[in-house]
């Protein structure tokens, strides 16, 4: 597992790779875990999905911004989905990344446009926006955002990832924000992060008991791991904790029948909904996380495009040895 998860995030980390990706468009199955690469269809999406009760959290697909305008670019793409959000009246939020508003070049200009879309959002009756957590390099980045913007503004949240050590310290730093806790998806050092399955797993249900207790704003619980959904719901009734203070949360395209029957049972229940051409990064690191997601790109094979798929795929492998000289 250990090699498997490293050559995908490896290959997820590789800036050629998912430059030439875009070039191709959603392909190896991601095309059903990426929800499109316009507006319209992330609408279409939402829509289908409120009509579920589910809400949807939006991430504008974004890795590797490395100049002024491919930042501001991003913050645009952002600025006009919410307002597509807001003006069709749908029930969806916004997750955003830091690195692609251009905090890995320039920290000023990525908090001038966090700014922008935070107050931006409060304008549009407090819709919540959401800092995705990335790798730990960029953590602080995150907090000190985070830290700046809540004294302004009250709909801004972040992601606690339970792999890391310092989650707890994060956990209790923020009782006031809605947060998202998820066990985590990079590839962290063991001096900062937990590395089993198990061990991450204890952590990731000890922090949410313990969040549930405390929180003073709302939390989502984001996994696809049904001992854990299990886990939750048996804790929050045995400690009569209210539905309306959590809610459950999961990637589009992963385990829908599951989300459906839970947001059934009348549990809060929101998707997120990735869109956008810079679909590489993303998938890989969907693929990484769980060997049987590669399902999704064997499915492909079969279809007319197969030489060209291996011919992507080896290319990666072929790639990822010369190229690959970002952590
Ligand atoms: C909504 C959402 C937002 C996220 N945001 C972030 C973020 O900002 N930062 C970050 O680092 N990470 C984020 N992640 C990713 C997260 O950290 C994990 O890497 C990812 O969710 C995989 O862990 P898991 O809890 O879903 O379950 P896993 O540990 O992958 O799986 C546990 C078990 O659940 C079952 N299972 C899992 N998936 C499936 C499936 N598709 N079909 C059938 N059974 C399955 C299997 O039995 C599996 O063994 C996010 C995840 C979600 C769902």
């Amino acid at each position: 597992m250990g090699l498997f998860k490293d050559f995908f995030i490896a290959l997820s980390n590789n800036a050629f790779l998912n430059e030439s990706a875009k070039k191709i468009g959603p392909s190896l199955g991601a095309n059903k875990v990426v929800a499109g690469n316009t507006i319209e269809d992330v609408v279409k999406t939402i829509r289908r999905l409120n009509d579920k009760n589910i809400a949807a959290t939006v991430d504008n697909l974004g890795e590797f911004v490395n100049a002024k305008q491919e930042a501001i670019a991003a913050k645009d793409d952002i600025l006009k989905i919410m307002s597509a959000i807001h003006s069709n009246g749908l029930d969806a939020h916004v997750s955003i990344k830091l690195s692609q508003l251009g905090a890995e070049f320039d920290q000023q200009l990525a908090y001038d446009n966090a700014y922008e879309i935070v107050k931006q959002a409060a304008e549009y009756d407090q819709m919540h926006i959401n800092f995705d957590t990335e790798k730990y390099d960029s953590l602080s980045d995150i907090t000190h955002t985070l830290d700046q913007l809540k004294s302004e503004f009250s709909n801004v949240g972040t992601v606690i990832q339970a792999y890391l050590f310092k989650a707890d310290e994060l956990i209790d730093k923020y009782p006031d924000l809605r947060l998202r806790l998820v066990k985590g998806a990079y590839k962290e050092s063991s001096h900062i992060a937990y590395q089993t399955r198990e061990e991450i797993d204890d952590n990731y249900i000890r922090l949410i008991e313990k969040r549930l207790l405390n929180a003073k704003n709302f939390t989502s619980i984001a996994t696809h791991d049904h001992n854990v959904i299990n886990h939750v719901k048996a804790f929050v009734e045995a400690n009569q904790i209210d539905k309306s203070k959590f809610e459950f949360q999961m990637l589009y395209g992963f385990r829908s029948e599951l989300a459906e029957s839970i947001a059934k049972e009348g549990y809060n229940f929101t998707i997120y909904v990735p869109y956008g051409d810079d679909w590489f990064g993303y998938f890989m690191r969907r693929l990484a996380e769980r060997p049987q997601n590669l399902a999704l790109a064997f499915k492909e094979f079969v279809k007319p495009k197969p030489l060209f798929i291996v011919g992507t795929l080896g290319l990666s492998a072929l790639l990822l040895g010369r190229c690959n000289k970002k952590k």
